[in-house]
């Protein structure tokens, strides 16, 4: 069936020149590190969830991800969910993370257990991850079901005793934060207390937060970005047409649950939706190098040309940047996934006319913005090709 299908994408692709290759999301290493895609917020039948854990298992191997966190919402709510409806009493919000690690034991998924701590305002939804007792959390949270803030917070002082890493959800979903997104009081006191390990910066059903963006780097949080999805993953992605999941990038030593975890505490992590990548500069700047490689250099009088080859999944957009004003190249060039483009930089007179390249030049940079890799809110990537002989 896996077989029929992959035929019938690459059917697809021949159809059409803009199509990609396969239904997995390729993004290659960075000098270092290893790229794993994740997906640390999603949902099943154990909450509001339309699917079960082993689907969600088989939705993340398909599309090609290398960690998955089930987190399920983990309250009063939920609870009662589970002790009412087609699942058994015996259950609870543990389950989901028992049920999901038998498929993914039979996987190449790295599973990390986790929950949602959805209380409502003014302390909003949390993500709790590397959890080792979502009901003993629960059970915390519940001492203080008269207030949110409370409840919240006893669950994460419980989180804490279990070794979790805490993200802040969706911090601009407009049913809480309807007209501007602010870090509220209780948001600052578990910011000073240092609760926040991360912030979900993309959520796929909010979009993307450039607030929440540059609170990471002004706090020195992950920045996260999760599918949040409840529906089945073929409902929601249009895969034929090219779609993914929103994706966190994890850049971690190795592929392992400690790596994961060690490359999170140190916020070695990006976030890859739509055809946009948000993070920090110090991963995408690597990450650009490791899309896009600079093959078949040639130097001649005119000037030096290249070939520039995207072995990645994402599309990538570059324009021409400040600093290199005595070269001549496009301004504006996109690199479809899997593709390759030709480059080339020409010197330019004093008068802004062509130029012949001195065989005495060893060095050409042609400086460049990445449009699509944003290192703050609203702002690309600025970096080089860079010729050297
Ligand atoms: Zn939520
Ligand atoms: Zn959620």
């Amino acid at each position: 069936m896996k077989r029929l299908t992959s035929l019938f994408v690459m059917l697809l692709v021949s159809a059409s020149a803009f199509a990609y290759t396969t239904n997995k999301i390729v993004i290659p290493d960075i000098e270092g590190y290893k790229t794993l895609k994740g997906d640390f917020h999603i949902h099943t039948i154990f909450s509001d969830g339309k699917v079960w854990p082993e689907t969600r298992v088989s939705e993340a191997v398909w599309e090609g991800l290398d960690i998955l966190s089930i987190t399920d919402h983990i309250d009063t709510r939920s609870r009662k969910w589970i002790k009412s409806g087609i699942i058994s009493s015996d259950c609870d919000s543990d389950t989901p993370y028992k049920l999901a690690r038998k498929a993914a034991a039979r996987q190449d998924l790295i599973l990390i257990s986790g929950g949602e701590l959805s209380r409502n305002r003014p302390s909003g939804h949390t993500n709790l991850l590397f959890t080792k007792s979502n009901e003993k959390i629960v059970i915390e949270a519940e001492k203080f079901n008269d207030d949110n803030a409370k409840a919240t917070e006893a669950g994460f002082k419980e989180a804490r005793k279990q070794g979790a890493f805490i993200m802040w959800n969706h911090p601009h979903w407009v049913k809480y934060s309807p007209n501007e997104t602010v870090i509220g009081p209780v948001q600052k006191k578990f910011l000073e207390e240092g609760y926040f390990d991360a912030i979900e910066v993309y959520n796929a059903e909010c979009g993307y937060s450039p607030e929440a963006h540059d609170w990471c780097l002004k706090y020195n949080l992950a920045i996260m970005g999760c599918s949040d999805a409840h529906d089945l993953m073929f409902n929601k992605i249009d895969y034929m047409g090219g779609g993914h999941r929103v994706v966190t990038l994890v850049f971690a030593k190795e592929r392992n649950v400690a790596s994961v975890r060690e490359a999170m505490n140190e916020k070695r992590t990006a976030v890859y939706a739509d055809e946009m990548v948000f993070g920090r500069e110090q991963e995408l700047k690597p990450l650009f190098d490791a899309c896009i490689q600079v093959k078949n250099v040639k130097w001649s009088k005119k000037g030096v040309s290249c070939t520039l080859e995207n072995v990645s999944s994402i599309p990538v957009r570059i324009t021409k940047a400040p600093g290199s004003e005595g070269y001549r190249y496009t301004r504006y060039i996109i690199i479809p996934p899997f593709s390759t483009i030709r480059f080339s930089a020409q010197p330019l007179s004093n008068t802004g006319g062509s130029a012949s390249l001195d065989s005495s030049v060893r060095k050409v940079v042609a400086n460049i913005f990445v449009e699509n890799f944003h290192i703050g809110a609203n702002k690309p990537l600025k970096t080089a090709i860079k010729f050297v002989r």
